[in-house]
């Protein structure tokens, strides 16, 4: 919902009516007419005037072990996806996009051979969240969808604010980024205790650069002391986010040089089986991903593989938006 334009629609009302509305949402209402503690004429008004979701949902799948996984489509017919991972031990988690595409052209990810389309406004990332709270309650929430969200730092802040409205903490929403430096030393002024993760996949800066050409522009030391001074400030632990690419960044020598790289006061690493895309790349195998966490382990560095959902239905960055329309599950 976009919320400038309900205060907009409201001018002449009590104060009070923008925060109760905003209420029913985040609570999960389905629709305005839900809203009782509401006139009738200005639900009735407020459904002409203020569409209740700034995106339309155009298709939705289902995985067997319970993700949820939707498209929708803004005003301007721009992709949005977006995530529902439910874990056994009850967490629920959304995974939201910060951006349609993405401008930046990580090899492996296939979000970055779709065209970029633009930034997302704060409403568009509320409003996937709230499609799904009009589910279930929700308790924790990652950028880890479309786009980089740190080059639309002011939205994805502005959404971040309102979360906990939601049933999301700061403490429970994670921020992933392929490094932008300067989105990093914001993130670090912020008030709000977010969760930073860093998209890291390589330990040396020739490899990163072949797997993700922005590491040109900020180089691994840069972004390391990014995080460090991040870390000096917030004190709380990083997640190193690390794809896990077959004969490509999965050596024993690349491990232990990840090791030296990373404090582990500071750091924690997430391996990250690769969900194959069109791209060159092939996923390491169980058995090479259970030796580099190893070998990781070994030298100190604490690490956990990233367990997989929603396989069946194409969950992994950028599959379902960047799939042919025939290809698609449908919900
Ligand atoms: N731009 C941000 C957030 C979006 S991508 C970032 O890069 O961190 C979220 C995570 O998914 C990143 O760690 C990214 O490297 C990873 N990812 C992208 N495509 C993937 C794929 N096909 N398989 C596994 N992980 C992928």
């Amino acid at each position: 919902m976009d919320l400038e334009l309900l205060d907009r629609a409201l001018a002449g009302e009590p104060a009070f009516r923008a925060r109760q509305v905003w209420r029913w949402a985040a609570n999960g209402a389905r629709g305005y007419e839900e809203m009782t503690d509401l006139p009738a004429a200005l639900r009735a008004r407020l459904a002409e005037t203020v569409p209740f979701s700034t995106l339309t949902l155009v298709r939705e799948a289902h995985a067997s072990d319970g993700t949820v996984k939707a498209l929708f489509h803004t005003h301007d017919g721009r992709a949005v996806e977006a995530v529902l991972m439910r874990y056994r031990d009850g967490r629920r988690s959304v995974c939201v996009s910060s951006q349609s595409g993405c401008p930046l052209t990580c090899t492996f990810c296939a979000t970055g051979s779709m065209k970029f389309g633009r930034n997302l406004t704060a409403y568009e990332i509320l409003d996937q969240v709230l499609h799904f709270r009009r589910i279930e309650p929700l308790d924790h929430l990652v950028f880890m969808g479309m786009g980089e969200p740190l080059m639309n730092l002011d939205n994805v802040l502005e959404a971040a604010r309102r979360l906990p409205d939601i049933g999301i903490t700061h403490r429970r929403t994670g921020i992933s980024t392929v490094g932008w430096v300067p989105g990093i030393k914001r993130l670090t002024e912020t008030d709000m205790p977010l969760r930073l993760a860093l998209s890291l996949h390589a330990p040396e800066d020739a490899l990163r650069s072949q797997i993700m050409p922005i590491n040109d522009r900020y180089p691994l030391a840069e972004v390391l002391a990014a995080c460090e001074d991040h870390y000096a400030r917030k004190r709380r632990q990083i997640f190193i986010e690390y794809v896990m690419l077959a004969g490509v960044n999965d050596g024993y020598a690349q491990a232990v040089q990840l090791a030296r790289l990373l404090d582990p006061r500071i750091y924690k690493v997430n391996l990250i089986p690769y969900n194959p895309t069109d791209s060159i790349y092939e996923g390491s195998s169980r058995a090479a991903i259970d030796a580099f966490r190893a070998a990781l382990e070994e030298h100190g560095l604490r690490a956990t593989v990233r367990v997989t959902r929603g396989r069946d239905i194409d969950a992994a960055c950028g599959q379902l938006a960047a799939k042919p329309e025939s290809a698609m599950i449908r919900g």
